[in-house]
């Protein structure tokens, strides 16, 4: 019969490599839904995305104190991923309006609160470009 103190260690391994397990797993189930609730494609640009081409993206970046979760997660490409970086979505939208108008369109799970950030990104942005597209009255 095994002593108690012997099966410690390989508790420990068998739980560790569950946890590695099942984060592995959550992981998968959050790109399969991404996948599917984006339709496929990058919420920013639109691409249409493989399984093996997609990234998953904290919409609210977790740098930032973001959650890991349903809501916050988005399907995009890896292209998009990286020129969003640490950005918060109301600063990337700003920028990249088109990016904006495309998360408004796609992005069809996330949180309402992020979306409703994007409209007004993206107006802010569009208002900007009109004032500036008008010819200054003299
Ligand atoms: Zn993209």
């Amino acid at each position: 019969m095994m002593r108690d103190h012997a099966t410690l260690p390989r508790a420990g391994a068998i739980e560790r490599r569950r946890r590695r397990d099942s984060a592995a797993a959550t992981k998968r189930a959050y790109k399969h839904a991404a996948m599917r609730d984006c339709g496929h494609r990058c919420v920013y640009c639109a691409t249409s995305l493989g399984y093996e081409s997609a990234t998953l993206d904290h919409v609210h970046p977790l740098a930032h104190g973001g959650a890991n979760a349903i809501g916050n997660v988005v399907a995009a490409c890896s292209r998009c991923n990286l020129m969003k970086g640490d950005m918060l979505p109301h600063e990337f939208f700003v920028r990249h309006p088109w990016a904006g108008a495309n998360f408004i369109r796609y992005a069809r799970a996330v949180h309402r609160a992020l979306k409703r950030s994007a409209r007004r990104a993206v107006s802010l942005a569009m208002a900007d470009t009109g004032r500036w597209a008008q010819p200054i009255a003299a």
